[in-house]
């Protein structure tokens, strides 16, 4: 692969008009029906898998599109410009299946991956708890092997699909004694096992009918053949899979930032003040040129991350480049679209109401934006060395 270059080839031009028509058909219509009843959103990921917009990442070998991290981004932008709760539903699917795409052998991603293309299920990625988020490895689930399988015991917090969920990616640790990053391993879990103990729908601010849990594990009995990896590999495994998954958030937040400018540039153009469009008053135009601005640096820098990874480069410093100023620009965007539509943004019937609860979340989850800036940093510590 050569660069630079932001042309798209004839097939990913294909792929985001696929997903923006099945976003203006099937997930614009009904997200303020999602947002309001926080209802998860089942009819809209049956047709998103149906439409090819699910799983896009698994390789064919095991049912998938095989597709790249580039085209995988378009797609999310495109989704997360209708609804990003919508969109983090079913992108959920990604973050779980991106460790087994790490570290999985041949028939446990046949197995696991496999299923999830042919028929309409979801997963999830299991890591924080109420006690560790940003500190992965201040972690208290154990899995302690018995003879043939491991002894899963723990609760894990914030987990998207928790409800829902045909298995679980989770991460334990097997060897307290082992130094921190090494003392942890990574597990698939079927959905069904005895001993997993579903918490309540948590009603969050923003992307609501996106479905967070609390999962306990007691006693959960897992065979060894769904170790991913080596033992003590599970931290390398479970932040791998970042690499794969924030340029896609990062894409997400761009949808959303490049949402709320259309919007309110709409809008911007209809009301009128002062015996003119409010488009007109500089204040509100140069508010409407920083979202531009925000939106292009974003999708760019999604782009450039999502690219390395498909060209076989380490992209964990881009990807979270990425993804701390896309969510920054989400944020950003979303809060100057409700001063753009006045007290109309304040309400409900508006669109930009929702934009804005939906964004702050994009600034927390996949590591906040300090722990990018904590990643970031150690790399630029490295690259400046005197
Ligand atoms: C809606 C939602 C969905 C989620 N989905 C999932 C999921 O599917 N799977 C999953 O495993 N997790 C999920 N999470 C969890 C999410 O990834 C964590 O909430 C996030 O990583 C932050 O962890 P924390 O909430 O424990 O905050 P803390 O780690 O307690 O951080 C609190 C504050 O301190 C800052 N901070 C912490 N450490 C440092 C440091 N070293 N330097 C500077 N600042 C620091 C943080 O940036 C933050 O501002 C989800 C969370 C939410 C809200």
């Amino acid at each position: 692969m050569t660069g630079p270059c932001f042309g798209l080839s004839e097939d990913q031009e294909a792929y985001q008009e696929l997903a923006r028509r099945f976003t203006a058909d099937n997930i614009i219509p009904v997200a303020r029906h999602h947002d309001e009843t926080m209802e998860y959103p089942w009819e809209v990921i049956k047709k998103a898998h149906a439409a090819g917009l699910v799983n896009t990442h698994i390789p064919e070998e095991y049912g998938g599109p095989g597709l790249g991290l580039v085209e995988g981004a378009l797609i999310s932008e495109e989704l997360a410009f209708g609804c990003s709760g919508i969109q983090t539903a079913i992108e959920a699917n990604g973050l779980a299946e991106a460790p087994l795409l790490v570290a999985a052998s041949h028939e446990t991603k046949m197995k696991y991956l496999g299923r999830m293309t042919e028929e309409p299920l979801v997963a999830a990625y299991c890591v924080t708890e109420p006690g560790a988020g940003s500190d992965v490895a201040s972690i208290t689930t154990r899995a302690e092997r018995k003879g043939d399988k491991y002894i899963l015991n723990g609760t894990k917090m914030w987990i998207t699909n928790g409800g829902h969920a045909n298995w679980y990616f989770v991460l334990a640790k097997t060897d307290p004694s082992a130094k921190g990053a090494k003392s942890m391993t990574g597990f698939v879990v079927d959905g069904d096992a005895p001993g997993i103990i579903k918490g309540k729908k948590e009603k969050n601010m923003g992307q609501r009918c996106s479905d967070t849990r609390m999962i306990t594990f007691e006693d959960v009995e897992v065979p060894l053949e769904n170790v991913l990896g080596r033992p003590g590999d599970g931290f390398k495994t479970a932040m791998g899979a970042f690499d794969i998954t924030r340029p896609l958030i990062a894409a997400a937040a761009t949808g959303l930032a490049q949402r709320a400018l259309t919007e309110a540039a709409k809008w911007a153009h209809e009301r009128k003040t002062m015996g003119q469009q409010i488009i007109k008053h500089q204040a509100v135009a140069f508010m409407l040129a920083d979202m531009a601005m925000a939106v292009e640096a974003s999708r760019n820098l999604t782009w450039k991350a999502a690219w390395m990874k498909d060209a076989g480069k380490r992209n964990s410093y881009h990807a979270s480049i990425a993804k701390c100023i896309a969510s920054r620009s989400a944020v950003q965007n979303a809060n100057d679209a409700v001063q753009i539509f006045g007290g109309m943004g304040f309400n409900s019937e508006s669109p930009v109401e929702k934009l804005y609860r939906d964004a702050k979340i994009f600034e927390l989850y996949e590591g906040t934006s300090q722990i990018q800036r904590l990643i970031i940093s150690r790399f630029v510590e490295d690259m400046y060395k005197p």
